[in-house]
């Protein structure tokens, strides 16, 4: 579990105002949803033969011997949300999230046991045009972030669940006649959720899975219509995307539409977003059938991608340096003035000790355009000395006058 630092909870912090922006302009409402959840939604829902609920949730008994799981994923809590709340039965929903996810993996660059998404689940669109406007979406989300130069879509479709299991007993027979070619934990697996192998980071595994039957001739017929016209949309507005066969997400609950943007930029841990129809979860819960399709993308991924060219904009416009304890008391009054007055802007009292010098590489630290120098002798006087910090020029300014020469100052190169 990480800490955030200053930049980085910048960085996740622009992130965040920048999908919400894209996520606003396409119609979503903001939900919350707990961080704390019934285990046995997730076990149930996302899947109890699933990488997630085998090894990876935080469980433990509450007070009243409640077993709850910190979520590891937003749709289930989502769509219990939904259904409680009668939401989703009936009705067009589209609602996004962000928020803290928790898996106990294996801490590695790009993979945390605390990590940020923020998520996006549309209720009540059973249609591939929903799936489009999704992608539309992230990909307007990547332009704004700077990166849809770095990120590219992988897509596929899981058909239905019947589809799925005409698919499994091909492939589980495939690979039985290969077991000894098989990774240990593909051979559980082999025995669990084979599909869950198509999925293997183990390159003698992908090697023999080059062969193997591939799900997309295994959908029915609605199933291939929902994709190909999905398909045709993209190619409509020339969103460029590969369909990779592979693809069969980590969790239970999807059906037909599936995808994935990856980035070459971030080594193995390259998804920065997944996603994908999940038409039968809403029953799941107990509601009437209620088509689902949403996703989620890793902040700390994405925020990982930003590192290099993103310019921070902390610190201060205007900092505020003292000398002598009349002055510092002073100091911290005109500051409240400024806030209140100017409107706009960052104001650093520097509220402790040292040589005027030493403050004033703070100031110049601090990034402020403009230092004010308060001294016994100002405060007598009712002046402050103003120190424009780029050029070094200083002046004496009246009390009365500091605001407007400030917001001058401030609105000038
Ligand atoms: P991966 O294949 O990388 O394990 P996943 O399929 O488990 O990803 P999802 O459940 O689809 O991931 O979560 C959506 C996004 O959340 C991922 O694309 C990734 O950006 C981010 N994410 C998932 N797990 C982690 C983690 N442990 N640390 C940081 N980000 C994560
Ligand atoms: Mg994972």
């Amino acid at each position: 579990m990480q800490d955030l630092l200053p930049r980085q909870k910048e960085i996740f912090r622009y992130i965040e105002d920048t999908v919400r922006g894209v996520l606003e302009s396409y119609g979503y409402a903001e939900i919350g949803v707990p961080v704390l959840e019934s285990t046995q939604l997730f076990s149930r829902l996302v899947g109890e033969a699933t990488d997630i609920v085998e090894k990876e949730m935080y469980t433990f008994e509450d007070r009243n011997g409640d077993s709850l799981t910190m979520r590891p994923e937003g749709t289930v809590g989502v769509v219990r949300m939904g259904q409680e709340n009668g939401l989703l039965f009936n009705q067009i929903q589209r609602f996004w999230y962000a928020g803290p996810m928790f898996r106990h993996e294996r801490p590695q660059k790009g993979r945390y046991r605390q990590f940020e998404q923020i998520g996006a689940e549309c209720f009540g669109m059973g249609g591939p045009d929903i799936d489009a406007e999704l992608l539309f979406m992230c990909q307007r989300m990547w332009q704004a972030l700077g990166v849809s130069d770095e990120i590219h879509l992988e897509l596929n479709s899981m058909g239905t669940a019947e589809c799925r299991a005409a698919y499994r007993s091909e492939l589980v027979a495939y690979l039985e006649d290969r077991r000894d070619g098989l990774d240990e934990d593909s051979l559980r697996r082999l025995e669990t959720n084979p599909l869950r192998i198509l999925d293997s980071k183990v390159p003698k595994t992908q090697e023999l899975l080059a062969d193997a039957p591939t799900l997309t001739n295994f959908l029915d017929e609605e199933s291939q219509a929902h994709f190909d016209q999905l398909r045709r949309v993209l190619d409509q507005k020339q969103l460029p995307y590969q369909v990779n066969p592979s693809i069969v997400r980590g969790l239970d609950y999807y059906n037909k539409t599936v995808f994935e943007w990856v980035t070459d930029s971030l080594g193995a841990q390259g998804t920065v977003c997944g996603g994908g129809r999940y038409d039968g979860l809403v029953e799941q819960v107990g509601g009437k059938a209620t088509p689902g399709v949403g996703f989620a993308m890793g902040l700390d991924r994405l925020a990982m991608m930003l590192d290099d060219k993103f310019e921070s904009t902390a610190g201060a416009d205007v900092y505020i340096a003292s000398l002598g304890e009349t002055a510092r008391a002073y100091a911290l009054l005109l500051a409240e003035d400024i806030r209140g007055n100017l409107g706009h802007g960052k104001v650093v009292v520097h509220c402790a000790d040292g040589k005027l010098k030493s403050q004033m590489k703070k100031a110049d630290a601090s990034g402020a355009r403009v230092a004010i120098i308060i001294g016994e002798e100002e405060v007598s006087k009712g002046e402050v000395t103003v120190k424009h910090l780029q050029t070094g020029e200083q002046q004496s300014v009246s009390a009365e006058g500091l605001i407007g020469h400030l917001s001058e100052i401030l609105a000038g190169g």
